[in-house]
């Protein structure tokens, strides 16, 4: 299983991948949304591969773009209309991306005669749980050298994997509480833990209010100073750069 590990591995970071981890979907998950636990998605689950891949602020699948100015073009249908921004399509790319490079995972595993679903458990719940990052005050996972700078995507596989373990010892939240300052919402709390520090609720009333004005919140994220890469770096590091 260790040599399966290992060519999975190398074979997502081929595909475009950063950094890949497992997690094993019976242990921690303490903190699973109903219906998002591995194991009630998918209940033959073993492992759950999890992946990163780098991404800059304007191409992370939070960013929709900024909403259509004119009228005419609100009314063809009930749904905000975006503007097809380059942010946007990148986007949009960036996501079809991630499942590029799951489908490749997904063909390496059943060639070796393992089941796979298509089904996604919650994501930043496995990152945390394969040791790609621990959760910031801000809720978003934060890794070592990418920060919060990037797209998660995830396998869930009946092949047994060693698990990676959680990061232990890395606090990039110690001696800073700028994306708490940056809330326009106040949803951030500054003593409360993640997820009790995080309040679903005022996020979403501020996101509704700043899309309606045509806009997006992603301040939480953008204010994160941690991350040893800049944009132009970030770009080149995945094959966002090789779409454009
Ligand atoms: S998305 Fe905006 S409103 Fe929500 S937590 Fe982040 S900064 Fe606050
Ligand atoms: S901005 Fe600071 S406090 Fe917030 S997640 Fe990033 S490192 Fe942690």
């Amino acid at each position: 299983m260790n040599d399966l590990k290992k060519n999975l591995k190398d074979r997502l970071k081929q595909a475009g991948a950063y950094v890949v981890g497992v997690a094993d979907p019976s242990v921690g998950y303490e903190h699973a949304q109903k219906g998002r636990h591995p194991l009630e998605l998918w209940d033959r689950c073993r492992s759950v591969v999890v992946f990163a891949v780098a991404c800059p602020p304007r191409a992370n699948n939070i960013y929709l773009g900024p909403l259509a100015p004119w009228e005419g073009y609100r009314n063809i249908g009930p749904a905000p209309q975006y503007v097809l921004s380059d942010e946007y399509a990148m986007t949009r790319l960036s996501i079809l991306f991630l499942s590029s490079i799951a489908m490749k995972g997904m063909a390496l595993l059943s060639s070796k005669g393992f089941d796979v679903s298509f089904l996604t458990p919650q994501l930043k719940l496995s990152a945390y749980e394969a040791g790609l990052g621990v959760y910031g005050r801000s809720g978003l996972i934060i890794h070592p050298v990418l920060g919060n700078r990037m797209n998660l995507g995830a396998i869930m596989t009946d092949a047994a994997l060693e698990p990676d373990l959680r990061l232990e010892g890395f606090k990039p939240c110690e001696n800073c509480d700028l994306c708490i300052k940056a809330c326009p919402a106040g949803a951030l709390d500054p003593v409360k833990k993640y997820p009790d520090s995080y309040s679903q609720e005022r996020c979403t009333a501020k996101r509704t209010e700043i899309v309606n004005r045509g806009l997006y919140c992603h301040s939480c994220f953008a204010a994160c100073p941690v991350g040893k890469l800049g944009e132009e770096e970030l770009l080149s590091t995945s094959e966002v750069k090789g779409i454009l």
